[in-house]
């Protein structure tokens, strides 16, 4: 773990196919000088890959996010908060994520 000098905590930061610590609290990057560290930390962003990019995505206001009509796979139930995701690209197709308003369990659907 890294610190930046402002007493945050350093959040590995990926951009342009290369690792970086970025402090989210005031923005400044340490690009690694070690390569042991950034293929560490490399590994580690893969090996969670699918969890964080939900994670990420999701918008803070679950709470008030409108809801529709969905089967939850997990719990069974037939509510879930939904929300676009806008691809860069408008090659590809939006990707809608689901989320249940019972159990939490958060899926996407290609659209
Ligand atoms: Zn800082
Ligand atoms: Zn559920």
């Amino acid at each position: 773990m890294q610190f930046c000098e402002c007493g945050a905590l350093l959040v590995p930061d990926k951009s342009n196919g290369k690792i970086r610590m970025r402090c989210p609290s005031c923005g400044k990057t340490i690009s690694s000088d070690s390569n042991s560290k950034a293929f560490e930390i490399r590994q580690k962003i893969r090996h969670s890959d699918l969890e964080k990019t939900v994670i990420i995505e999701s918008p803070n206001n679950i709470e008030t996010m409108p809801t529709t009509s969905a089967h939850c796979k997990k719990c069974g139930h037939n509510i879930a908060a939904y929300w676009e995701l806008q691809t860069r690209s408008s090659d590809e197709a939006s990707t809608t994520f689901y989320r249940c308003r019972k159990c939490g369990n958060t899926w996407r659907d290609y659209g």
